[in-house]
This record gives C-alpha cells, sequence and structure tokens, in this order.
C-alpha cells in the first residue's frame, strides 16, 4: 500500500536532516546526469554523512532504476474511493476474525507494550491488519533500489533522496541485512510499513537483541508503531472517535474537522451514539465527520483520530483503523444504513466538476481529477449558494447541477 502524500509530512524534518535537500536545493543538475553519475553524487553525499565505505559499496554497486517503480508511481486510479467500498475492502469478516485471534493470541506482548507507550492493543492490532495484512503482505522490492529510483526520478527526488540516506543509514547501524530491506515500491518497510524517515526517528528494539527489526520481531514492530503514535500525540485513555446520530436539523457546516466542540456542545445540538442513546460526558472534544456525505454515516472523533491522520491522512483510512479496533474487541458492525449503490465519481469527472467549479468563480484547488480538502470547500461553497446541504460531499447528482448551473450562466451571459 502506497500513501506518499502523508508521509510527506514528515518531509520537513528528514529532508532538512539529510544533505540531499542541500544539494538539490542548490540546484545540482541530477536529471541531465546518467543514473551512474547520479549516484556517483549519492555515494559523496552518504560518505560525508558518515556511513562507511562498506555499506555503500554493499548497498549501491551495481544499483540499477526498477521500472516498475516508475510505473507504480506514475499510476493513477480512476475512480474516487467510496466509504463503503472501502471499508469492504479493508475490513473483511476474514481480516477481524483473524485479527480477534491474533490480538488474543499476543495479549501478553501487547499489555508490555500497552505499559510502556499508552497505547491500547486493539488499535495496534488494528494498524497491523490494514498496513500489512497482519505481516503477511511486508512488500517484495529491494528498499534501496525503490527509493534510489524514485530519488532519481525528477517529481520528488529531495524527499526519496532524504529517504535512500535514511536507509543506507539504517542497514550501517545493522539492523537488517541489505538483502533483507524489502518494502513496497515507494520504501515503506516492515509489517508497519515505516518509510526510513520514520524508523530512523520512531523504531525501537524492544526485544532487547541490538537490533531494531521490523520485518521479523514483533516485539520490535508492536513497540515501533506504539513509539511512533505516542509521538503523534497518542492518548490511552481515549478511544479514537464513535459511530453517531445526526439531528434532522443538524447544520452541515460544522461537520468539518477544523469544528471542534466539547462532547457536551455535541449533545446539546442534538448528536447522541448510533443507538439513540446519550453522548458520553467526557471532558473532550471532538469533531463530526461526513466520509460519505451527509445522507450516509456520521463519526465523532477525537485526538486520536488526528494521531491517526498524522500516520496516513486518508480520511478512510482513519476511519478503517478505528472501526477495525472496535470490532477487533468484539463491538458490532456499523449501524448506518448502506445506500443501495454507491456511486463513486471517476477522475474524469472529478476533473470536470473543478473545471465547471472555476468557471463559476470557485477556487477547488489543483485540477487534478482528486477530491481534496480545496475542492471539498469549493462543493461546500457552491451547495450553500445553491441551497443544497452544505456537506461538502461530492456526488453523480452534484455533477449534474454544476452544469446545470454554467449552463444557465452561459445562456444569461
Ligand atoms: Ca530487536
Amino acid at each position: 500500500m502506497a500513501r506518499l502524500p502523508v508521509r510527506l509530512r514528515g518531509l520537513a524534518t528528514s529532508a532538512a536532516a539529510g544533505l540531499g535537500f542541500a544539494l538539490c536545493a542548490a540546484g545540482a543538475p541530477a536529471r541531465a546526469a546518467d543514473f551512474d553519475t547520479w549516484l556517483d553524487g549519492v555515494r559523496r553525499e552518504a560518505t560525508a554523512a558518515g556511513i562507511s565505505e562498506r555499506t555503500i559499496e554493499a548497498a549501491l554497486t551495481g544499483l540499477k532504476p526498477i521500472e516498475r517503480v516508475l510505473e507504480l508511481d506514475r499510476r493513477q486510479p480512476e475512480f474516487t474511493q467510496t466509504f463503503w467500498a472501502y471499508l469492504d475492502r479493508h475490513l473483511s469478516a476474514q481480516r477481524i476474525e483473524r485479527g480477534r485471534r491474533l490480538l488474543a493470541r499476543h495479549r501478553k506482548l501487547l499489555e508490555q507494550v500497552r505499559r510502556k507507550y499508552n497505547v491500547q492493543p486493539r488499535y495496534l492490532a488494528a494498524f497491523w491488519g490494514l498496513e500489512s495484512n497482519f505481516g503477511d503482505h511486508t512488500g517484495r522490492f529491494p528498499v534501496v533500489g525503490a527509493l534510489a529510483t524514485l530519488a532519481y526520478d525528477e517529481r520528488r527526488g529531495a524527499f526519496f533522496r532524504a529517504q535512500l540516506m535514511d536507509a543506507l543509514r539504517i542497514l550501517d547501524q545493522g539492523h537488517v541485512e541489505a538483502k533483507d530491506m524489502l518494502g513496497s515500491w515507494a520504501g515503506a518497510m516492515g509489517q508497519l510499513q515505516f518509510i526510513p524517515s520514520t524508523f530512523a526517528a520512531h523504531a525501537v528494539d524492544f526485544d532487547g537483541d541490538g537490533r531494531r527489526d521490523i520485518w521479523g520481531s514483533l516485539p520490535d514492530v508492536f513497540a515501533s508503531a506504539a513509539n511512533y503514535l505516542a509521538s503523534l500525540g497518542w492518548r490511552g485513555d481515549e478511544i479514537w472517535g464513535r459511530e453517531v446520530r445526526l439531528p434532522a436539523s443538524f447544520d452541515w457546516e460544522l461537520a468539518d474537522l477544523t469544528v471542534r466542540k466539547p462532547i457536551a456542545a455535541w449533545q446539546r445540538l442534538g448528536v447522541r451514539r448510533a443507538n439513540g442513546a446519550d453522548l458520553p460526558k467526557a471532558d473532550i472534544a471532538g469533531a463530526i465527520v461526513l466520509p460519505a456525505g451527509h445522507k450516509g454515516p456520521a463519526f465523532l472523533v477525537y485526538g486520536n483520530f488526528d494521531a491517526i491522520l498524522s500516520w496516513n491522512r486518508s480520511l478512510l483510512y482513519a476511519l478503517a483503523v478505528g472501526h477495525l479496533a472496535d470490532r477487533l474487541v468484539g463491538k458490532g458492525p456499523l449501524l448506518a444504513a448502506r445506500p443501495v449503490r454507491e456511486q463513486a465519481l471517476s477522475r474524469a469527472q472529478v476533473r470536470e466538476m473543478q473545471n465547471l467549479l472555476v468557471r463559476l468563480g470557485f477556487d477547488p484547488g489543483e485540477r487534478d481529477g482528486v477530491v481534496g480538502s480545496k475542492t471539498r470547500a469549493a462543493v461546500r461553497a457552491f451547495q450553500r449558494q445553491e441551497s443544497m446541504a452544505p456537506d461538502g460531499y461530492p456526488t453523480p447528482e452534484l455533477l449534474a447541477g454544476l452544469r446545470q448551473v454554467a449552463a444557465q450562466r452561459a445562456q444569461s451571459d
């Protein structure tokens, strides 16, 4: 699973720490050079960073770009992901069942990890299930080769060059043998899919053998994830959030991650647990999330949800982690009714929507066919103008509405 944009959040620190950023920023003509010449520059940088010649030789000698990595990096999904389809794909009955068994099997270890890092076992198991299907899929690409390929490529060269330096440092420190340093095409490694900068900053040796082994040691895998989550502000005495029911009179403008209110304030606004019961009386703040628009399920999310989003910026991923964790400890499925048919927008439709929004004077950000926060905000502004429920959620009906308004506008001009 590749989730670059997310991990780019760590970019500022990791890139600044590596010389790669400085070299590229100074305008090194890496693109004009062929791969081997470029690789010589990497060797010099690694040497200057104190990485041993032995490691550099072993890792970089004979290295070639991996065509398949570039293919995967350039691949663009044809359709947007919808909430229920995402949940079905990532939370199969089989995965939930297996997660429950594994949670029981590793209970003792997970409790040890909880005592040290204050992250509840069910969340570690949920991340584990989503990141690698409990260790089944940790990636088969040689990490150094994949990162070198992406670092040589011009699109995000500086970021991946810094990751490459971190990867060489990890090898140099002896945490893993070069031949065993495998990961995703984007360099995410081990059972929790850490990129090298995350490994460098947060991986820990919990079994005490001197190596941080996020590939083969479950104590290291769980403790590294918990340590990372703790650094992202995880609270061991709070849950991630919960499914809620909104009143018919709900002001959809309030359904926004940036609108935080104490639980008591949401209760006063008519928000209830999904089964209709009062919200808990706890002194924490939360935000309302509508991953499928105002007709879909609603969630009240707390601070731990932000930590999940820092791990992976995808809203659907974060909801899947939270819900899977709930399911692993016996909570039931979501109570919201599933739509008869969920309509995914194609990339082309989203691009058309973005173009129409621009034509009508809204700012959807880059017209890339991807629904990001700017596009959602522009959709919301359009919905407000047209007196539609302003949930910021693009649907085929919304696209039809945009076409209609644009056509009317063109006629009256
Ligand atoms: Ca270890």
